[in-house]
Formats: structure tokens, C-alpha cells, sequence
């Protein structure tokens, strides 16, 4: 009869016990996830440079968009940078990422904006086999934001040049590293 009524009544509590667990342990988790400033519900936590294609056309030019987000090229030798030689930093026009120094860019004649380097960590390249060319692009590390290609036959030190299109860049002239 004993036996019985543990019985009975444990089987009143085990529903009862399990829940305080679970929900102590839920609790558990929200503590960790607020003392750590973790925000549960956030699709983009670590990258708030990524952009919806609606968000990029409403804070992009059409020029901007086109070359940034749509891998377009300016045409040649029409670019506001391609015969600046001011002092200063140049910065993607997407995310205001830092990407050239103005003691890298030199004059190449090829009608783009030309550096022999980037800052460290600043560009990714990938591979572009389109237009039947095996090209080298270059994109802002930080937005994905198409800037141009990079070729090897720049000059010293590094004998790479960076072509790239004005358009993806805006210049401030007191920045520094
Ligand atoms: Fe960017």
C-alpha cells in the first residue's frame, strides 16, 4: 500500500520537478546570454558591414551600386581619383573600410586609380574568369563591396598593381593609420 502511494505520488512530482529543472536551466542560458551581451535573435552578430541588396541600393549612388554590389567598371581615365595625388587615406565608399595609403598609389597610365599595395587585411581576392580574361578581384574585406583587380606588373616594392575604380573609394585627406 506504501508502495502505492510513493508511486502515485511520485508520479504527481516528476512532471513538476522536470519543469522547475528545464526552466532553470532556460534561465541559466539567459543569464549567460545577457551577461555576455549576446543578443539571441540577431542574424548578423559579428558583421554589421553585411548588407540586404534593398539596403545597399537605398545608401548607394546607382554608380555605386552598379560597380560596388554589381561588379561594374568605370570607364577609363574618367575616374575623380585616377590623377589625385593628395595625401591622405583611401576608404571603401560602401563601409568607410580603410583600404590604400596615398604613399602606395603612383601613376600607371591605365586610366584607374593605381596602388602597388593595401593595407594588411584590408582587400580579399578571388579568382574572376569572366570576359575570357584570368583576372585577380579585389573586394573590401569588410562589406564585400567590388573595388577592382589587382595585376602583376606593378612596380617596386611589391610589383603588384591594385586597378582600382574610383567610384568604390572616397579620400580623406588627414587620415593616417
Ligand atoms: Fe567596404
Amino acid at each position: 500500500m506504501i508502495i502505492i502511494q510513493i508511486q502515485i505520488i511520485s508520479r504527481m512530482f516528476f512532471p513538476i520537478i522536470l519543469g522547475i529543472s528545464v526552466n532553470s536551466h532556460l534561465f541559466a542560458q539567459d543569464q549567460f546570454l545577457i551577461k555576455n551581451n549576446v543578443n539571441s535573435n540577431q542574424q548578423r552578430p559579428t558583421d554589421p558591414m553585411k548588407k540586404t541588396d534593398s539596403e545597399w541600393k537605398r545608401v548607394l549612388s546607382q554608380e555605386e551600386y552598379h560597380i560596388l554590389r554589381s561588379k561594374g567598371t568605370e570607364r577609363a581615365f574618367t575616374g575623380e581619383f585616377d590623377g589625385h595625388f593628395e595625401e591622405g587615406m583611401y576608404i571603401c565608399a560602401g563601409c568607410g573600410n580603410k583600404l590604400f595609403e596615398s604613399e602606395t598609389k603612383y601613376k600607371s597610365g591605365c586610366g584607374w586609380p593605381a596602388f602597388y599595395d593595401a593595407l594588411p587585411e584590408s582587400v580579399e581576392e578571388t579568382e574572376d574568369n569572366n570576359y575570357g580574361m584570368k583576372r585577380i578581384e579585389i573586394t573590401c574585406s569588410k562589406c564585400d563591396g567590388h573595388l577592382g583587380h589587382v595585376f602583376n606588373d606593378g612596380p617596386d616594392p611589391t610589383g603588384f598593381r591594385y586597378c582600382i575604380n574610383s567610384v568604390s573609394m572616397d579620400f580623406k585627406p588627414d587620415e593616417k593609420k
